[in-house]
Order: structure tokens, then sequence, then C-alpha cells
């Protein structure tokens, strides 16, 4: 066994090693392994693709009891043998690999070392079943993805807390290619250049181009993915002075010290300017939006669902996505790419706004909007489907008229907020809007 030294209480401080599995279909097995006549390397699959020929052979026999590390095979070995043996062998691997990296991850979010990427390749492999993966491994698969769920909700529950400026810094970035909100993009720029300008600081860029082409993408880029800003500032600061260094050899340590600590400066003004925008949209609000709005950063939709459910309603032309965000994240609705990218339906009570409700909504929406069949395609987040569970590919195509995207009402076309009220007042009720043609009465749910 492998032990580490920390990761916490997160997972228990051993990791799982060969000779913690059981031996499964090897006990007991008679294995034949090949080798070329002058090959050193031995192959267990006799119909391995680097094997030339199988000119020597030589068969062991399996211990009857004992671990997966007390398996007997010449050395060195390319493959393992076909079958059940093959299959355990790997199912054996991919457990130790799904372990350290439960392991590695619980080491980093000990240090506040955490970020979107790894939550989102944390999730990977919760959903499988651990008997589907596992045969005789699945008791430790189990114990395993137990672990892992815990490590992921501990994970979701710290990026929760950092989710209104990782979407203040998603935004601030999104601006860097010409928005409205360019000018947010250029505050952050002119601080930067204040700053070098006031310590004689500079590039052939100058100061304010290079902030823009590398050091501020780069610093919006990580916060924007849930990296502690401090931590990011710190570490562009140390990647300034060591760029520095390769170009001017002969300059003090003095001037390096200036550089870093202008770097450093910057970041704080910078998250501090992250932290008025947070300031400025406090709370929640419940939202409708094109559910693959661009802008957030990969892995955000994931968090965003897990840590506010909702429930979509997704056809062959849109999906739209009907559920609590933190208020900041109107910033991204504002877009418009061609209709405005979504509506803020309410922002006072938001807590009450459940996936159920959401789904209500959803379907007293389409309901309302003459579009009754499309109720069926509304899916809750974590719950069961609502409906049938028919294709979405099954719609008529070309759908006009209102189901367009969202608008104002001022100029653009789109579904406004006045127009979903009906439907988003029902669901508070608990009330399920009827087909108009069938009745026009308002029934309980
Ligand atoms: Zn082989």
């Amino acid at each position: 066994m492998r032990s580490t030294s920390h990761g916490g209480d997160l997972v228990s401080a051993t990791g799982l090693a060969l000779d913690d599995l059981p031996l499964g279909p090897w006990a007991g097995a008679e294995t034949p392994f090949w080798a070329s006549r002058t090959g050193k390397v031995w192959h267990g699959d006799p119909d391995c693709h680097a094997l030339r020929s199988r000119a020597q052979e030589e068969t062991y026999i399996q211990p009857a009891s004992g671990t997966m590390a007390d398996r007997v095979f010449p050395n060195p070995l390319h493959c393992s043998p076909p079958g059940p043996l093959g299959d355990h062998h790997r199912s054996a691997q991919a457990l130790l690999d799904f372990d350290a990296r439960t392991r590695e991850a619980a080491v980093r979010l000990a240090e506040q070392h955490v970020d979107i990427s790894a939550y989102s390749h944390l999730r990977t492999g919760l959903t499988e079943r651990a008997d589907d993966r596992g045969g005789d491994l699945s008791r430790h698969w189990e114990r395993c993805q137990e672990e892992r769920r815990t490590l992921v909700s501990r994970l979701e529950g710290e990026l929760a807390g950092r989710l209104p400026v990782m979407l203040a810094a998603a935004w601030v970035l999104s601006g860097k290619t010409p928005r409205q909100h360019q000018d947010r993009y250029a505050t952050f720029l002119d601080v930067a250049e204040e700053e070098c300008d006031a310590r004689n600081i500079t590039s052939w860029l100058g100061a304010r181009g290079y902030a823009n082409q590398n050091f501020l993408p780069s610093w919006l880029s990580a916060v924007a993915a849930g990296q502690e800003a401090s931590r990011v500032s710190e570490k562009l600061a140390t990647e300034e002075v060591e760029r520095s260094r390769t170009f001017s050899r002969d300059t003090s340590d003095d001037f390096y010290e200036q550089i870093r600590e202008a770097w450093r400066l910057i970041g704080e003004a910078w998250a501090r300017m992250l932290e008025g925008l947070v300031l400025a949209h406090q709370g929640e609000a419940l939202a409708i939006f094109h559910e693959h709005h661009g802008g957030l950063p990969w892995g955000v939709h994931d968090l965003l669902q897990a840590v506010f459910p909702g429930a979509r309603l997704r056809t062959t032309e849109f999906s739209w996505l009907c559920a609590r965000v933190p208020a900041i994240f109107r910033l991204f609705l504002r877009e418009r790419e061609p209709g405005l990218a979504g509506l803020i339906l309410a922002e006072e009570h938001v807590h009450m706004y459940g996936p159920d409700m959401c789904a209500l909504f959803l379907r007293n929406l389409v309901v309302d909007l003459d579009r009754s069949e499309l109720a069926a395609h509304v899916r809750q987040d974590g719950g069961s489907p609502s409906g049938d569970r028919s294709e979405s590919s099954s719609l008529p195509s070309g759908l006009h008229g209102r189901l367009q995207g969202f608008g104002t009402g001022l100029g653009d076309r789109g579904l406004t907020v006045d127009q979903m009220l009906p439907a988003l007042r029902a669901a508070r009720e608990g009330q399920a809007l009827r087909p108009r043609r069938q009745a026009r009465k308002r029934t309980r749910g």
C-alpha cells in the first residue's frame, strides 16, 4: 500500500494498490505467454499486433488465493491475456488510476488549489454503475466512487462560493473583443498601464499592449476557471520576472522586484474590481436563457447545473434552460447573438424556484404559446423526465412565430418577460395550464 501524508479527511489517507485487489478470474488460472524467437518482451494475447511469432511459449500457474500483486508472469510483459483475465486486469488498472486521481485532487483541494477543469474531470466516471465496471471489483469501485462523490461535492461547494467572481471574470474577458462592454475590459488595462508607467516598466508593445496581449487575458481566464485571484497574480508575477530575466541579463535585482511588485499590485486591483462587480449584482435570480450560450468557461455549465438545478426545453432548433443563477449572470444575458441571450424572470423570493417549478413553468409556457406538443420535451435536472421520452428529432422543423428566442420588445423580436409572466405565475401557484382548444380554464396540476 502507498500512503499519502496529506489530503485532509477528504478521502482515507491510503491509496489503493494491486495488493488490495482480489485475483478474480486469475485465481488458479493456467496462463500461457508468448514471445518471438529472439524476443525479450512477452505477450499474454496470442493475437497481439506487436507479437511477430509465437516461437517461445511459457505457461504460468496463477496462485489459487491472494491478490492481484501475487500474479506470476514473465517480464517485461507487453499485454494481458484476452478474455476475462484481461478484462479484470484492465478494470483493476482503471480502478487504481481512478483512485489515484481522486487522491491527487483531494491534496490539491486541501491546498485550495482547485479549478473548474479539475471539477469536470473528477465528475467523469461517477455516473457509471460499479457493477458495470468492475465484475469482481465492483465492491472496490463502489467505495472509490463514494469517495470521489464526497470530494466532488466538497469541490462543488468551494467553487460555488467562487462562482460569482468566476462569472464576473468571464464576462470582463469576453469584452476583449468588440462588444457593448468593451469599456469595462479597457478599465482593467488602464490599471495596468498606470502602475507600469509609475514604475517605468515597459515593453515593445507598451505596458497597455503587453497587458492586453498576455497578462490580463491569462489572469481573467484563470480566475474565470475558478482559481483564486491572489494565487493567479502571484504565479503570473513570478512568470513575468522569469521572462524579463531571459531578455535582459544585466539588470539589477531591484528592477525585477519592481516588476513582481507591479504585477502583484495590478492583480490586487483587478481582484477588487471584480469584487465590485459582484457586489453590484448580489444574490440570485431566476433566468431563462439559451443553454449553449457562449462566453462561459468550459465546465461552468456543469457546475451551474449541479449547484442550481433547473429544467430545460430541448428541441432540434433550440435548448432553453430555466434555472436560478447568481444575479451577476444577468451580464451575460444582455449579449445579443442575434436576439437576447436570455431574460431575468424574477429577482424576489428566488429560492422557491426548484427544478420542478422551473419544469412546470416551461410546460406552461409552451402551452400558453399554443405549442403544447413541446411540453413533452421539458426535462427537469435530477428528476425523471416529464412527459414521454420521444426523441426531439420527431419535432416538426421550422418553428416560427413567437418561439424565436428572447427580446426586450423594444424593436427586437423574440419573447419578452411580459409574455412569460402568466406561465410563471401559474407555475408559482402549482397550476398546470391546459391547451386553449381543450379548455380555457386552468386546473390544478
Ligand atoms: Zn502484446
